[in-house]
C-alpha cells in the first residue's frame, strides 16, 4: 500500500493525467467510504453507479472470493461456470431474449453497433444531444458531447444527432439506411435529464416504421438503479437491443448485450477473451441476489432524496438524483466532500447523486442535509471554501 502523500507525486510523474482529482479511497464497506487520510464519506457516487450493492458487500466478495479459488478465466472456447445461469436470469428479468457479454458499457455499445449491422444490413445510426454511450471509437460515434468527440474525426459509424426529447426533429432523419437508433431512457452522464412523456414509445414507432432497431442503453440505469431492472420497463417499450454495464457485477469490470427474440450473433461474428469470465460472472449473479432483496425499497429511498431536497428542484428517478446548480457545481462537489459526502458533477452543471441501492434512510438524511448546507454556501459568493 502507498504511503499517504506519495502516490500525488508518483501518479503526477507516471500516470497520465486524463483525470482530475483530489482523493484516494483505500476501503469501503456499504455506502461508505475511507480516503487515505482515514476520513469517512457517505458515497453517493459509488464508482459511478457501479457499486449497487455498496461496497464489498460480503454476498459479493464471498463469491468472488470462493471462485478466484476455484477457476479465474478458462476462455470462451469452454462453457463458462455460471454464464448460461448469468445469462437466464438477466434475460427473464428483462424481458429480452439472449445475453452476450462483455468487459465494459462502450464494449457493450460496440457489440449492439455490430449487431445492428449485421441485423439490418444498414450501416447509419440515429442518437440524441447530450447522450453518452461510451469512448472506445464505435461507442464515441455515436456519443454526442463535441469535445470528447471531435478530436477523434472521422469517427464510424456514421451518426446522425438528434435534440432529445424531440421526435418530430427524429422522424425528420429517418430513413431506410438507418440501422438503429441509440437512446438513454434517462440521461446519466448529462445529469440525469429525463425525456418527455411518449418519446421512448415514439421512437420504438419510427423504428418500427423504418425497419431500425431500438438500442437503449441501460449501462447506468440498469440493474434496479430506477426501481425496476430497467428504466424502460417503466414505460411499455420493448427495445430490439439493450447494453449493460455499470450496476452489474458490483465493481467488477462487465458489461452486457440483451437483444429480443431472433437477433443474435451466430459463430464467429462476435467474441472477446475475457468477457463473461467466471469471476465476472460469479460477482454478477452475487450482485443480483443482493439486487433482488433491495429493490423493493428503492421506491420508498427515492421518496426520502425527494423530500429531502425539494428546496432545489431535484429530478429523482428511483436512486438516480439530478440537480441543475450551474456554475459552482465543482463548489458544490468540492463542500460535500468537505462535509463527508462525495457527490459528482456530470454535464452542463448538474449535481448527480447515484448511490449504492443499499444506502440507508439514515444516510440520506444525512447526505440531503450536508447537500443542503453545501447548495446553501455555494449561493453565497463572498464565503470562501477552502
Ligand atoms: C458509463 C456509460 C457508458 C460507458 O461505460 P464504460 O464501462 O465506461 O465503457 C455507456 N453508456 C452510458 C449510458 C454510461 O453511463
Amino acid at each position: 500500500m502507498e504511503n499517504q502523500g506519495d502516490f500525488r507525486e508518483r501518479d503526477a510523474r507516471y500516470y497520465m493525467p486524463a483525470f482530475s482529482r483530489e482523493i484516494m479511497i483505500v476501503r469501503g464497506q456499504g455506502s461508505r467510504v475511507w480516503d487515505s487520510e482515514g476520513r469517512e464519506y457517505i458515497d453517493c457516487v459509488a464508482g459511478i453507479a457501479v457499486c449497487s450493492t455498496g461496497h464489498c458487500h460480503p454476498e459479493v466478495t464471498g463469491a468472488i472470493c470462493e471462485q478466484a479459488r476455484r477457476l479465474i478465466h478458462c476462455s470462451n472456447l469452454y462453457y463458462v461456470p455460471g454464464q448460461a445461469e448469468l445469462a437466464e436470469k438477466l434475460v427473464l428479468r428483462t424481458g429480452m431474449a439472449k445475453a452476450f457479454f462483455s468487459n465494459s458499457g462502450a464494449e457493450a455499445n460496440e457489440g449492439a453497433i455490430k449487431l445492428a449491422r449485421l441485423a439490418t444490413g444498414r450501416k447509419r445510426f440515429v442518437a440524441f444531444t447530450h447522450g453518452f454511450h461510451g469512448r472506445t471509437m464505435g461507442s464515441l460515434a455515436v456519443t454526442h458531447k463535441p469535445a470528447i468527440r471531435e478530436p477523434f474525426l472521422p469517427l464510424e459509424p456514421e451518426c446522425t444527432f438528434v435534440e432529445y426529447g424531440d421526435l418530430d426533429a427524429l422522424r425528420l432523419v429517418m430513413s431506410s439506411d438507418i440501422a438503429g437508433v441509440f437512446v438513454e431512457p434517462i440521461q446519466g452522464e448529462a445529469g440525469v435529464i429525463t425525456p418527455p412523456e411518449g418519446f421512448l414509445e415514439g421512437i420504438r414507432e419510427l423504428c418500427d416504421r423504418h425497419g431500425a432497431l431500438m438500442i437503449v442503453d441501460e449501462v447506468q440505469t440498469g440493474m434496479g438503479r430506477t426501481g425496476k431492472w430497467l428504466a424502460i420497463q417503466h414505460t411499455g417499450v420493448s427495445p430490439d437491443i439493450v447494453t449493460l454495464a455499470k450496476g452489474i457485477a458490483s465493481g467488477f469490470p462487465m458489461g452486457a448485450l440483451l437483444a429480443r427474440e431472433g437477433l443474435e450473433f451466430r459463430k464467429g461474428e462476435h467474441g472477446s477473451t475475457f468477457a463473461g469470465g467466471p469471476l465476472a460472472c460469479a460477482a454478477a449473479l452475487a450482485t443480483i441476489r443482493v439486487i433482488e432483496e433491495v429493490m423493493p425499497d428503492i421506491p420508498a429511498k427515492a421518496e426520502l432524496f425527494r423530500n429531502g431536497l425539494s428546496r432545489y428542484n431535484p429530478r429523482v428517478r428511483g436512486l438516480m438524483v439530478g440537480i441543475t446548480v450551474g456554475e459552482r457545481c465543482g463548489e458544490v462537489q468540492e463542500a460535500c466532500a468537505e462535509k463527508g459526502v462525495l457527490v459528482n458533477c456530470a454535464a452542463e452543471g448538474n449535481i448527480r447523486l447515484v448511490p449504492p441501492l443499499v444506502i440507508t434512510p439514515d444516510e440520506i438524511g444525512t447526505a440531503c442535509r450536508i447537500l443542503r448546507e453545501a447548495l446553501a454556501v455555494g449561493n453565497k459568493p463572498s464565503v470562501t471554501l477552502s
